[in-house]
């Protein structure tokens, strides 16, 4: 057809993380987001499990400890994505937040309502650092997608160190009691289930905080949605 001829050469189909060409006009090919192959998750919490484990299955873990959120979906995994969370977080590629909200949007898609999407804030210091909050951006773009409103209700009472590979149970005690409810948030949260959004997932100890707040605030069920989801369920580490 000319006109799709005509299309692709005003508006090339590129690579929206390195401008080279993407045939699916969203990634070229060393940054297309391909699924593992054998991506075995647990049913609650979406950590990979180990080998030979049925999809879906509850991990250890989760059935242990049963977090406070029903249940976590993710675009794919953090290895693929690792490239794009990073030009997200630390390149200064705010641009990225749009596209990448959508295809959030698009996984959360055939979810039964009223919903709406709570972004996890960034601590006011690190935003002023960064210059933007990347998960309300995400939620924001994700919310134009599904037609869904954003509800800011958290807000962080302090900065948690960054995570970096401590085990699960000083992750719960690095972030307990970083979020309080926004004085404004409580309203949108009422018989809605709260999707809390962030970038990545990979304890799920900063989600399941906020899941707790959210609950306490009247929220009529609480799940997690995220770019990437980080880490192995813990009865699969050996
Ligand atoms: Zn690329
Ligand atoms: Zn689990």
């Amino acid at each position: 057809m000319w006109w799709a001829e005509l299309i692709d050469a005003l508006f090339p189909r590129l690579c929206r993380l390195c401008r080279a060409p993407a045939a699916d006009g969203f990634a070229c090919e060393e940054h297309r987001w391909v699924r593992e192959e054998n991506p075995a998750r647990c049913g609650r919490c979406a950590a990979l499990l180990g080998r030979g484990l049925p999809d879906g299955m509850t991990c250890a873990s989760c059935l242990r400890r049963p977090p406070p959120f029903s249940r976590v979906v993710a675009c794919l995994d953090y290895e693929t994505l690792r490239p794009w969370v990073i030009a997200l977080k630390h390149r200064g590629r705010r641009d990225l937040a749009s596209p990448l909200g959508a295809r959030l949007g698009r996984a959360l898609q055939g979810e039964s309502g009223p919903a709406c999407l709570v972004p996890i804030p960034l601590h006011p210091l690190r935003h002023l650092e960064r210059g933007y909050d990347q998960a309300a951006l995400l939620a924001e773009a994700a919310g134009r997608e599904l037609g869904w409103p954003v509800v800011r209700a958290l807000e962080r009472t302090r900065s948690t160190p960054p995570q970096g590979s401590p085990g699960a149970v000083s992750r719960r005690a690095n972030v307990h009691g970083a979020f309080a409810l926004d004085s404004s948030g409580r309203r949108g949260l009422a018989g809605r289930t709260a999707w809390i959004v962030d970038d990545v997932v990979t304890s799920g100890a900063t989600a399941a905080e906020a899941a707790r707040v959210l609950r306490r605030a009247g929220a009529g069920g609480v799940a997690v949605a995220c770019l990437a989801r980080a880490g192995m369920a813990l009865s699969s580490v050996r």
